[in-house]
């Protein structure tokens, strides 16, 4: 069983962050794995561990100025890895982004493809189903428990409620969500092993798709970023025999009631 794993290097969010002219996330300093993708990560190599052969492959795009966060994934347990990082790519959009990764995993399409639901620093959550359509695949979001039975995947896919029990044939696009399995801290020997184990860097030509990608072919553009808002002091209400009321008024005032 081959899984493939889409895995994104995002800045270190504990490091102060800044934006360029166009908005765009400044990439150039320390990247690494977003903890987001470390459960798509365990959650193939337990399957692909329970099918008794097969290997795990984790694809990016991206900056490759720092690498470490792919070879964390490597010394989980992943076979090798995958990045696509080319000057030309600034810019790309989400679904850019897709149509780049969807060229990596048909050069050698796997069985199952994994993602994050969504990503700790874009945030927009399209990217699974975008991919799944340009791979021609059946997609399952929001996975909280994955089981490989013969050539099909069963997915509990958690809803508000509780969750709904999908299959859908193999090969299919599933996106995890944070949970679904307690990611592995890389041991030691994984470290050391994965100083060797393959790391592919290609650029925007290798996958033909130049002119296709890149802030020209996006139809997204970042117009403002701006700071959250910060939380404003709650008003209180000091109970003189008429709190009741003065809660149902409040309620009434911001139409929950
Ligand atoms: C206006 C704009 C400009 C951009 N400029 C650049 C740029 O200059 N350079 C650049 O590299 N990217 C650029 N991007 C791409 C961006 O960083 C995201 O990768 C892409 O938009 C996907 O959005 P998201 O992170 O919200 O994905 P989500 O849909 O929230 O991600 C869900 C899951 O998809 C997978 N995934 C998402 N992105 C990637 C990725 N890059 N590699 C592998 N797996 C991934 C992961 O499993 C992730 O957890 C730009 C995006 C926009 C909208």
């Amino acid at each position: 069983m081959n899984i493939v794993v889409c895995v994104k290097q995002i800045p270190d969010p504990a490091a102060p962050q800044s934006f360029d002219a166009s908005n765009n996330l400044d990439r150039s300093g320390k990247l690494i794995l977003d903890e987001a993708d470390t459960y798509g990560v365990e959650m193939a190599l337990q399957l692909v561990d329970k099918a008794g052969g097969g290997e795990v492959t984790v694809v990016s795009m991206g900056a490759a100025n720092d690498v470490a966060g792919l070879r964390n994934a490597l010394a989980m347990g992943a076979a090798k890895a995958v990045i696509v990082s080319d000057e030309s790519l600034r810019g790309t959009d989400a679904l850019g982004t897709a149509k780049v990764l969807a060229s990596v995993i048909r050069r050698d399409p796997p069985d199952l493809v994994l993602c994050a639901t969504e990503s700790s620093d874009g945030y927009t959550g399209t990217l699974p189903v975008q991919l799944a359509e340009l791979l021609a695949m059946p997609s399952i979001t929001f996975a909280k428990a994955v089981t490989v039975e013969g050539s099909s995947v069963k997915v509990d896919r958690q809803t508000e409620s509780g969750y709904d029990e999908v299959t859908a044939p193999l090969p299919c696009v599933v996106s995890v969500t944070a949970g679904v399995v307690e990611p592995r801290y890389a041991s030691f020997k994984g470290i050391m092993a994965a100083k060797s184990k393959p790391l592919e860097t290609l650029s925007v030509a290798d996958l033909g798709l130049a002119g296709e990608v890149g802030a020209g072919g996006a139809r997204q553009t970042i117009v403002d970023v701006v700071a959250a808002e910060s939380r404003q002091a709650g008003e209180k209400y000091v109970d003189e025999g008429d709190g009741a009321q003065k809660i149902v008024a409040f309620l009434e005032s911001i139409k929950v009631l």
